[in-house]
């Protein structure tokens, strides 16, 4: 089957409209695009030098929705379906999958990285793995309406907060803190209030906050204006009125940079958990010493298992965590036009490039 992508050929170098020729082979399935989210990882790949596992030329993207058109033997029953497409797909059968770590899996495919991605009219992946979506045209589905471009955010940007929660071990009533309320962490905050946390959002920009306490954040904190130790000691004063001992409290580090990396260490207390999910080139100096005398858990979180992915579609759908107020739909033919704009600023909500039909 003809597909087109937009192709990078040069890092930092306007990304090209090319077609080519694909067809599924055994085990695997062509997914036409429905929406595919732009991650801050897209812009490291293509800004920053961080290296594609497949070098350039290579089409990037790995949030996507969309219908699967094609697939090879063994993977038939897929046709016609609407799924989405988990950001990490393990193989499912090597020593890491079968003792449950496809986490690390050495044969993982990450579209837009192992293969090409989903800024493109298709793209082929292992079916094994994909998420089934239930059909959206139903209401008593999909009560809040959502349609299926939207739901490529669930791929990675909800996704992966989700297991890097359900890995910290929260528990309801448990203080959840997330250090960053961007594209992951505004996720994160909402997904650990479903879940039922007691949850603090610490951003630097005001409008989000106010955003993210309309969803899910029962405090917010600016970490512009407050230090850290004015943070700290919101933070403390907010988990004893609740009574929840730093044992309890569980610290998430959304924001991908060495301040915020800075800011989630200081925060573990005794017992505490620190779950490192955002993502920076730079290094931070941290008194490692502290996770011995605190007894604490400092621990990285790395997408998000397949298996995990319809309770996360079901928390969705059922309006537990909010989509549309924090994802921006634009044309897929901005895309050029969309990098070089993120690469300037943050976009006030997660941008979804559709193809055009
Ligand atoms: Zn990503
Ligand atoms: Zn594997």
């Amino acid at each position: 089957m003809q597909i087109a992508s937009w192709v990078v050929r040069q890092s930092a170098t306007p990304m090209t409209w090319e077609t080519r020729e694909e067809r599924a082979g055994p085990g695997e399935a062509l997914v036409q695009v429905a929406g595919c989210g732009v991650c801050h990882t897209d812009l490291g790949f293509f800004y920053d030098g961080v290296p594609t596992r497949h070098p350039f030329p290579l089409t990037l993207g790995h949030e996507v929705s969309g219908v699967v058109v094609d697939a090879g033997p063994g993977a038939d029953a897929w046709v016609g379906r609407a799924v989405v497409v988990p950001a990490v797909l393990p193989c499912g059968e090597c020593a890491a999958c079968r003792a449950g770590r496809g986490q690390v899996c050495p044969t993982q495919i990450f579209p837009g990285s192992d293969v090409d991605g989903g800024f493109g009219t298709h793209l082929k992946v292992p079916a094994r793995g994909l998420c089934p979506v239930p059909d959206l045209s139903q209401p008593a589905n999909n009560p809040h309406r959502l349609d299926l471009p939207a739901l490529s955010v669930i791929a990675d940007a909800v996704s992966t907060p989700y297991q890097a929660i359900l890995r910290s071990g929260l528990k309801p009533g448990d203080v959840a803190v997330f250090v960053g309320a961007g594209g992951i962490g505004g996720f994160g905050v909402q997904v650990a209030a479903a879940l039922g946390g007691a949850v603090v959002a610490i951003d630097v920009n005001d409008e989000r906050l106010a955003q993210m306490a309309q969803h899910g954040a029962a405090l917010t904190i600016n970490a512009r204006t407050n230090d850290f130790k004015a943070i700290k000691k919101q933070v403390r004063a907010f988990a004893d009125s609740r009574g929840v001992p730093t044992w309890r409290t569980k610290i998430f580090e959304t924001s991908g940079t060495t301040q915020g990396q800075a800011t989630a260490f200081g925060l573990i207390g005794h017992g505490g958990v620190l779950s490192v999910v955002g993502f920076t080139p730079q290094s931070v100096e941290v008194k490692l010493s502290n996770l011995m005398a605190f007894d604490a858990v400092a621990q990285g979180n790395w997408a998000c298992l397949p298996e995990h992915y319809p309770a996360i579609v079901d928390l969705v759908l059922q309006g537990k965590v909010a989509l549309t107020p924090f994802i921006e739909p634009r044309p897929m033919r901005t895309i050029n036009e969309v990098f070089e704009q993120l690469h300037h600023g943050p976009a006030a909500g997660r941008i979804v490039l559709v193809p055009e039909s």
